[in-house]
Formats: C-alpha cells, sequence, structure tokens
C-alpha cells in the first residue's frame, strides 16, 4: 500500500490549531510565507512517500544486523540518509549561526511526522542527531564546536544520546559510567551503557555520542552526573579523523518492533582507550541532556503521529477494498466493501480523530518552543516558555498513547488480516509500541507534568 504524505492536513493543524500566526509576527520568521510552507511540506512529502515509505516494510523483515563489530543498516537506508542530508532536512530548523535554515521548529516537526509515518525505524536517528546538536550549541566550548557542530549540521556525522545503564533508566541517578581526567583537556571514560538507538551504523563516517558519566569526585545522585563528547573516530585539530575510539556496539538487542533502528549495548573504554571531552560544565550533564530530551520528546509524540496515520490510511485503503457483509437490515443483493458498516466507520473515524488531535498538540508545542525564543515580546516568550514545558510531556504521552490505541484499532479494521504480518498493519502496532517507552516512560512524563510542569 503507498503512503500519501498528509499534507493538507499538516497545513490546516499549522494554520488553524497550532497558533501558526503568532509565529509569523517574529522577525526571524517574516520570510516564511504561506508559499514557502507549501513548497516545503511538498517537497517533503515527495521524499517520504518516494524514498522512505518503500523501506517500512523492508526495515521489519530486513532489520540492523551486528556484523564483525559493526551495525549494518537495512538495504536502502544509506542512499536515503544521503538524500535526507542533500535535501538540507536534518538542518532545516537549527539556527543559522550555525550553518542551519533559521526555519520554524513547526517545520521540522511537519517533516518529522512525514518521516516517522514513512519509516519509523529510520526517523529516530537524523531526529537524535538534531537533539544532540542542540545540547552542543547549548553548552560546547569554541573548540568543541569547531570541532564537531558543522559536520553534524551538515549531516556528515550523526549524534546520539547515552544514558541509559542496565541498573539506571528512568532512574539516571544511579549511574555508574566513569570518566577521568588524564590532564591534557581529555577523559578515559570506562563503562557500559544499554538500548542506545543508532549507537553504530553505516550511515557516516563518525558518530559523536553524547555520554552522561561520572567524574572521579562527583557527588552521589543525579548532582554527580556530567556529559562527555565520545566520538566513535577521534578527531584530529584540523578536524580530520584520527584513530578509532574504544567505544563499540557490543550487543544488538532483539525487539517488538522498529527492527530497523538499532538498538545497541554500548562499551565504553574495553581497553581502557576510550576518550571524551566534558560538554558544559561538570557535574551538569543531566541539565544539558535535559536541552536534548526536551526536544526529542515531542519528536517521539511526533513519531506515534506519523505511526498512526499511516495505520489509518492502511485500515481506510483495506475497508475500502475488502467485500464482506450488507448492511443492517439488507438481506439480498451484493455484499459491499466493509467500509459501509457503521462499526468499521466509528474505527477509522476514531483512528483518523485521535491522529489529528495528536498531530494538534505536538505542532502546538513546537510552536511555543518557536515563540520561547523568538516572539518580539518578552511576555509572550515567557508564556511561551512555559506553555512549551507543559506540553512537551502531553505531547508525547499522549500523541504515542493514542499511537498505540490507533494502530491497534488498524489491526482491528483488517479482521483476520490485521494479525496477518502480509498485510503490515501489525507492523504499525508493533512499532508504535516502544513511543510509549522511550524518551522516558509515559509514567515519567506524568510524574514530570505534576510535579515540575504544573
Ligand atoms: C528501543 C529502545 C531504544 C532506546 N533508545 C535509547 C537511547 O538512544 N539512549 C538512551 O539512553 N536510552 C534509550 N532507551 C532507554 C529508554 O529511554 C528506557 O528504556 C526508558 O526510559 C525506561 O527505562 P527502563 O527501561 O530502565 O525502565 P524502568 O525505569 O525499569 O521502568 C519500568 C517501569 O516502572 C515505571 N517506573 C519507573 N520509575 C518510576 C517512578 N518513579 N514512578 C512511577 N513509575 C515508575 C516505568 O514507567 C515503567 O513502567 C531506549 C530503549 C528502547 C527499548
Amino acid at each position: 500500500m503507498t503512503f500519501t504524505a498528509p499534507v493538507k492536513d499538516m497545513q490546516f493543524t499549522l494554520q488553524h490549531m497550532a497558533r501558526w500566526d503568532m509565529l509569523t509576527q517574529a522577525d526571524a520568521f517574516k520570510d516564511v510565507s504561506d508559499d514557502l510552507v507549501a513548497a516545503i511540506l511538498n517537497e517533503a512529502g515527495k521524499l517520504c512517500e518516494d524514498v522512505f515509505a518503500p523501506l517500512n516494510q523492508v526495515s521489519d523483515q530486513k532489520g540492523a544486523v551486528l556484523e564483525n563489530g559493526t551495525v549494518r543498516t537495512t538495504p536502502g537506508f544509506q542512499e536515503a540518509y544521503k538524500q535526507y542530508t542533500e535535501g538540507g532536512w536534518l538542518s532545516l530548523s537549527l539556527p543559522e549561526g550555525i550553518g542551519g535554515q533559521g526555519l520554524p521548529t513547526v517545520l521540522y516537526s511537519a517533516f518529522a511526522d512525514m518521516v516517522s509515518a514513512a519509516c519509523m525505524s529510520f526517523s529516530f536517528c537524523p531526529i537524535l542527531s538534531v537533539g544532540a546538536i542542540k545540547a552542543i550549541d547549548g553548552a560546547a566550548t569554541d573548540e568543541q564546536r569547531r570541532l564537531f557542530l558543522s559536520k553534524m549540521v551538515s549531516g556528515e556525522w550523526l549524534g546520539t544520546m547515552n544514558l541509559t545503564e542496565p541498573q539506571s533508566g528512568s532512574d539516571l541517578s544511579n549511574l555508574k559510567t566513569k570518566a577521568e581526567p588524564i590532564g591534557d583537556g581529555r577523559y578515559k571514560i570506562t563503562g557500559q551503557k544499554i538500548f542506545i538507538t543508532y549507537g553504530d551504523h553505516d550511515l557516516t563516517d563518525n558518530i559523536v555520542h553524547l555520554v552522561l558519566a561520572r567524574l572521579p569526585d562527583a557527588p552521589e545522585g543525579t548532582r554527580g552526573i556530567s556529559m562527555f563528547i565520545v566520538p566513535k573516530i577521534q578527531v584530529n585539530d584540523d578536524g580530520s579523523l584520527g584513530v578509532t575510539n574504544d567505544v563499540k556496539c557490543v550487543g544488538l538487542e532483539e525487539k517488538l518492533g522498529i527492527h530497523g533502528s538499532p538498538t545497541c549495548v554500548m562499551s565504553y573504554g574495553e581497553n581502557s582507550e576510550c576518550y571524551g571531552t566534558l560538554l558544559g560544565e561538570e557535574n551538569k550533564g543531566l541539565q544539558n541532556m535535559f536541552v536534548m530530551m526536551n526536544a526529542v520528546r515531542v519528536d517521539v509524540g511526533l513519531q506515534g503521529v506519523g505511526v498512526a496515520e499511516r495505520s489509518f490510511q492502511r485500515a481506510l485503503a483495506y475497508a475500502q477494498e475488502r467485500v464482506q457483509g450488507r448492511p443492517i437490515g439488507v438481506k439480498s443483493g451484493s455484499q459491499v466493501p466493509i467500509y459501509e458498516h457503521l462499526d468499521v466507520r466509528r474505527m477509522l473515524y476514531s483512528m483518523k480523530a485521535l491522529t489529528e488531535a495528536s498531530r494538534a498538540i505536538c505542532y502546538a508545542a513546537a510552536v511555543q518552543h518557536d515563540l520561547a525564543r523568538h516572539a518580539p515580546d518578552e511576555q509572550v516568550r515567557n508564556s511561551a516558555a512555559a506553555r512549551d514545558g507543559i506540553l512537551t510531556p502531553v505531547a508525547k504521552a499522549w500523541s504515542s498513547d493514542k499511537a498505540n490505541d490507533v494502530t491497534s484499532l488498524g489491526v482491528q479494521v483488517h479482521g483476520g488480516m490485521g494479525f496477518i504480518e502480509e498485510t503490515g498493519a501489525a507492523q504499525h502496532m508493533r512499532d508504535a509500541r516502544i513511543t510509549a517507552i522511550y524518551e522516558g516512560t509515559n509514567g515519567i512524563q506524568a510524574i514530570d507534568l505534576v510535579t515540575r510542569k504544573l
């Protein structure tokens, strides 16, 4: 089944639900006309329909594999990533000062929504890198910016997020990875992490890992966590690639869904030769990581929107074509497409309504994020920052919960065929499951909303 990027729905959401009108009052976006938005969304739609959507089922069946210590991604991902970077999509909403295009975050959100619908297991790779770029941009030294930022903004190198350890998931206070200063500005990193998305891959020559670790004299708990830039290949002073760092993927998880997205067990300094540099201040790593996490949390909500959209489109197409039964009270004559049955319509309308509502919440969060930085009035900036704070856990948790509901309905619309992998409906349900878990489970989002944001 083909995928059609829902460009008109996206434009409607931007214009009528997400307060796009307020954004265009900001100087930074005064040149972002409706025509430009339409051109960007249509172009993005073509890339998603033609390049990413055909890879979705392939990535489910031929997921990432670990071969001789290197992760090989699904066939077709390398070429698709090339088109992604060549089209400038990664830098769409990054600041112009670091080589980005300075467009509103909410346009990147619409793009992330489409890419997730087209191929969810690919989508998290650039999303995480954009989050890593934001964390580096917020805290890096001039030297770190020079060595890493431009290559990451162009997409030549990709970034990752390394928090989770076996004993330290929702609660990072128990984190054990160590960082010891060696006296030349670098730190020796030792330890192991689990569940690191795209912790290794064959899409770029270098991978820039942002790693949370503890200094030798660090206070206990979350107040003693620092963040480090740990490249897969060490970077020479002139920016060229140097020797390989001792950071590697030592195992790949077998998962329920998103098989194309490698989930890596990472080892740092097994042979004592893993080096990184401190990003930001000592013991302030969690604050830096929250810059990345807050951006990525809304994007996980958008993954939910995307996978729900794809599931809806598939269910609608099936319901129009599958003939079974007659309307209530009609005893003879031709059978009708199941679309004619009220219960099937109920499911389809629910899927559509929940998907659109999730989209509206996620785009609204992104617009508030943009306003918090660019609104001309300080009071508007402050209230937008507060709304962004409240909407972030809601966008993540509600949209991902609803993605699970919608994709389950998508299976139901297919009847028995929904349970059979061949139709593709089951893949959406399996893929959607993770969105309620990673980037902080939805239970943790609820705690964030009630204890910090309200
Ligand atoms: C496919 C995949 C990709 C991932 N990618 C990354 C990545 O790139 N980088 C990275 O660092 N991590 C990554 N993760 C880790 C992910 O963010 C964690 O799995 C998630 O945050 C939950 O942590 P946990 O698995 O340790 O669960 P636990 O913390 O053990 O939680 C188990 C259950 O207890 C609940 N719970 C825990 N604490 C509380 C509390 N205080 N109050 C109420 N309920 C609570 C949780 O909500 C959950 O339901 C990934 C995980 C997966 C599966």
